[in-house]
This record gives C-alpha cells, sequence and structure tokens, in this order.
C-alpha cells in the first residue's frame, strides 16, 4: 500500500481532466478545492467517566450542482486530507450519475471497534451538535460510510430533529428502514458496481462469467460477492480478503459460507475451504475480475504490472495510483473507475432522499430498476468518452463529470 496524500491526487486527477478539457484557469482553481470546510473538537464522556476529546471535519467540496451529498466515516487514520479527496471525488460522482446534488465528505478520528454503543451515541449526537447548523435537505446530507451505520444515521437524525423541533428525514440516509431509510439501500454499492461490470463485458464482448476475487470483504465487497454470479448469470469467486487476511481456492469460495464465516468470527481469516494468502497475493491472482472493495492506494507502481484480471472494478475508493492507472491502461487492462463503479451507494441515498421528500415510498423492485438505468447510462456515456477521446475509463469518467460542474459553475455565474 502506498502512503501517498489522496488529496493530492484528487487534484492530480483533476489537473488532467481539466486540461483535457481545455477549462479557463479560474474554473480549474476553483474546483482544485472545497468550497468550505468544518474542523470540530467533541467532547464525549466515557463509560469509565472520563471525558475523551475526539476531532472531527466536514467538507463541503462544490455545490453548484445541487447541495452537498457524502458519508461520515469514522477511522483512526482519518486526516483532513482524506476527508477533502473524498468529498471531491463525491462531487465528481454525483455529477457523473446525473443526480441534483454536490459532493462532500466527513469524518471522525476514532476506532469505533473499541467504544461501547453509549459511546458511539454520544459521539454520533456530538458530532450533529457541531455541525448539524450547516447540514439539512437543501445544504448537506451525511451518509454511512467506513464504520458508521444505519444505526449511527439514526442517531444523528434524531439528533438533529431535536434540536430543529421538526421532522427532518431527509438530513441523512442510509437510515434503518423504520426510520425513512430506502429499500434497496445495503447492497446498492456493490450491486451497482456489478451492473457497470455487466455492461463493461458486453461492449468488450467478454464473458463474465470465469474467476473473480474480491479484496475486502464488508458491506461493498460482500455484496459484490454475493450478487455476482446472480447478475450476470455465473462466475466463481477464487480468492478474497480482509484486513484479517486472504484465502484461495481454485475451485471457487462460496460468497453465502464466507459471508456466515466472517459473521461468526469477524474477519475471512481461518475460512477453511481453501489456502491462506496474503492481501497482496489475492490482488495479484489469474482471474478475469478484480473487485478491489476495501481502501486506497492498494493498487501502486509497485504491484500494478502484475495485475492479472482483465476488468478491475474500482468498488473502494481510490485504491489505484495514478501510476498503477498508465501501467494498467498500457497492458489493456479495463479499468472501471472508483468514481463510476461505486456509485450505486449515493444514487440510492439520492433515492432515499427523495423519497423522505415526497414521503412515499419505492419497492424494492422499483429501486433497482432507476439504479440500473443510472448505472447503465452513466457507463455509457463514460464508455462513449473513452472511445471518442482515446482515454482511459478514469479519464473520461472525469471528463464527463468535471465538463457537468464546469458548466454548472457557469450558469450560476460562478466564474464568467
Ligand atoms: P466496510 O467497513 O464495511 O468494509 C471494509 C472492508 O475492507 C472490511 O472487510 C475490512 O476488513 C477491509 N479492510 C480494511 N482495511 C484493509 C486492509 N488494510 N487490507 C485489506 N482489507 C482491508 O466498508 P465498506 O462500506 O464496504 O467500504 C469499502 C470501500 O468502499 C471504502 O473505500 C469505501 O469508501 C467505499 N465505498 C463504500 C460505499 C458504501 O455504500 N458503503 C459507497 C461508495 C464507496
Amino acid at each position: 500500500m502506498s502512503n501517498q496524500n489522496p488529496f493530492k491526487i484528487a487534484q492530480r486527477q483533476l489537473d488532467e481532466a481539466a486540461e483535457k478539457l481545455g477549462l479557463d484557469n479560474a474554473t480549474h482553481e476553483l474546483l482544485r478545492w472545497p468550497q468550505r470546510e468544518f474542523h470540530v473538537t467533541l467532547p464525549v464522556k466515557m463509560d469509565d467517566g472520563t471525558t475523551k476529546i475526539f476531532h472531527g471535519f466536514r467538507v463541503q467540496y462544490n455545490s453548484a450542482l445541487g447541495p452537498t451529498k457524502g458519508g461520515l466515516r469514522w477511522c483512526p487514520e482519518e486526516t483532513i486530507d482524506t476527508v477533502r479527496a473524498l468529498a471531491a471525488w463525491m462531487t465528481w460522482k454525483c455529477a457523473l450519475i446525473d443526480v441534483p446534488l454536490g459532493g462532500s465528505k466527513g469524518g471522525v478520528i476514532c476506532n469505533p471497534l473499541e467504544m461501547s454503543e453509549g459511546e458511539k451515541e454520544r459521539l454520533a449526537r456530538a458530532y450533529i451538535r457541531a455541525i448539524g447548523p450547516y447540514l439539512g435537505v437543501h445544504k448537506d446530507v451525511p451518509a454511512p460510510d467506513v464504520f458508521t451505520t444505519p444505526q449511527i444515521m439514526a442517531w444523528m437524525m434524531d439528533e438533529y430533529e431535536a434540536v430543529m423541533h421538526e421532522s427532518h428525514p431527509g438530513v441523512i440516509t442510509g437510515k434503518p428502514l423504520l426510520l425513512g431509510g430506502s429499500e434497496g439501500r445495503m447492497d446498492a454499492t456493490g450491486r451497482g458496481g456489478i451492473y457497470t461490470v455487466r455492461e463493461a463485458c458486453k461492449a468488450l464482448g467478454f464473458d463474465p462469467t470465469g474467476k473473480f476475487a474480491v479484496q475486502g470483504f464488508g458491506n461493498v465487497g460482500s455484496f459484490a460477492a454475493l450478487l455476482h454470479a446472480d447478475i450476470l448469470g455465473g462466475g466463481k469467486m477464487v480468492g478474497v480478503s480482509d484486513i484479517t487476511g486472504g484465502v484461495y481456492n481454485q475451485a471457487g469460495i462460496d460468497p453465502k459460507e464466507m459471508a456466515e464465516h466472517v459473521r461468526k468470527t469477524g474477519g475471512v481469516k481461518g475460512f477453511l475451504k481453501g489456502t491462506p494468502k496474503t492481501n497482496e497475493e489475492i490482488l495479484e491472482l489469474d482471474i478475469d475480475i478484480l473487485y478491489p472493495a476495501a481502501i486506497e492506494n492498494v493498487i501502486t507502481k509497485e504491484n500494478a504490472a502484475k495485475i492479472k484480471a482483465k476488468i478491475v472494478c474500482e468498488m473502494a475508493n481510490g485504491p489505484t495510483t495514478p501510476e498503477a492507472d498508465i501501467i494498467l491502461h498500457e497492458k489493456g487492462v479495463h479499468v472501471i473507475p472508483d468514481i463510476l463503479a461505486n456509485a450505486g451507494g449515493v444514487t440510492v441515498s439520492y433515492f432515499e432522499q427523495v423519497q423522505n421528500t415526497y414521503n412515499y415510498y419505492w419497492s424494492l423492485g422499483d429501486v433497482q430498476k432507476q439504479l440500473d438505468d443510472k448505472m447503465t447510462t452513466a457507463y455509457g456515456k463514460v464508455y462513449e468518452m473513452h472511445k471518442e477521446k482515446r482515454v482511459h475509463m478514469r479519464m473520461a469518467a472525469y471528463m464527463v463529470a468535471v465538463a457537468r460542474v464546469a458548466e454548472a459553475v457557469k450558469l450560476r455565474g460562478w466564474v464568467s
């Protein structure tokens, strides 16, 4: 794994797209930086009677296309620059998937695995007391991300409503169903990614029913593994890993059995029907499709040449460094970039906001159909740009997205 600053990577990606699009200097410079960001210090009473001070962030990157939207991560390694990068990627993702939203992200430096439910609830409420005035369905809407859950979203919505003395279910998405969540949100990111793999296979004339591997078996990776064969009509998972380690089996690993093993033991390690492999080895397996679904910067200039998959579907945010991108492109690997591959989550979050606003809820079938339409259309636009401008798929996705945000900036008169 590389330690490159993710915000510098995000800026470099934008710079390249801006150059290819011929963006004027002012628009380019505006899009290189967050519009606004909040740094908050949160005192939280711990179960042992002490008070612990947590540090949190919210970055509202760009609201030209609409109110900002983005997840909230609770991670020990969080920094303002990871949050800035993720907020920039949310901006491009919302533009690419064509929903009327800008991009944002939040983070708190903490380790929720070491916190009780009570401590997590007090932290969630403290965050909303600090950031709440700057949130709202017409301002900025958080959602779950790494180590945050529907329960945490429910506490946050409750705190917001308690302060506002009004019902505001649309202030946050990824809520439990009973409190205004949407059908189909749990598997939306994994499902959306598989739809893009289906479209890639159609475009490339490639059989999707071969071997695949998944790095990260959390919310996104586990659903990608579980839905792959269902949506694509076949396929065999031969490798899978998470923070505890990896497992390989040439004959195939049943995603349902793996999900049960992870539920019982807390990780992939120790699964008996296969041989142990490291995370690095899982990425380099002889497979057709690779799903990096864990963390940033795992495909780097050191290992990119060893990737054998023909399609890399980036379920995680930022799994490939810019140097690795070029190597993969030159090798002829078809990369479905993160801002496209994992846009299913924010798409169904947007559907959740829409349902909250008109207070009428869709069936699971309706959600999945609308999600499929959005992912298929976005993949088509990116593939078209990739072919027409002869740029790799990530650059094509950036060009589609950045052009839309830049046009909104101009229409609003922010830059003449
Ligand atoms: P999660 O916490 O549910 O799962 C993360 C998985 O990655 C776990 O299996 C964990 O063990 C594994 N992991 C963590 N560190 C690792 C390491 N160093 N090496 C190998 N594996 C490691 O999180 P998630 O919601 O599934 O998110 C995964 C990725 O997808 C993140 O990059 C996230 O930003 C991105 N993403 C998530 C959503 C969503 O809807 N949840 C939407 C878009 C993008």
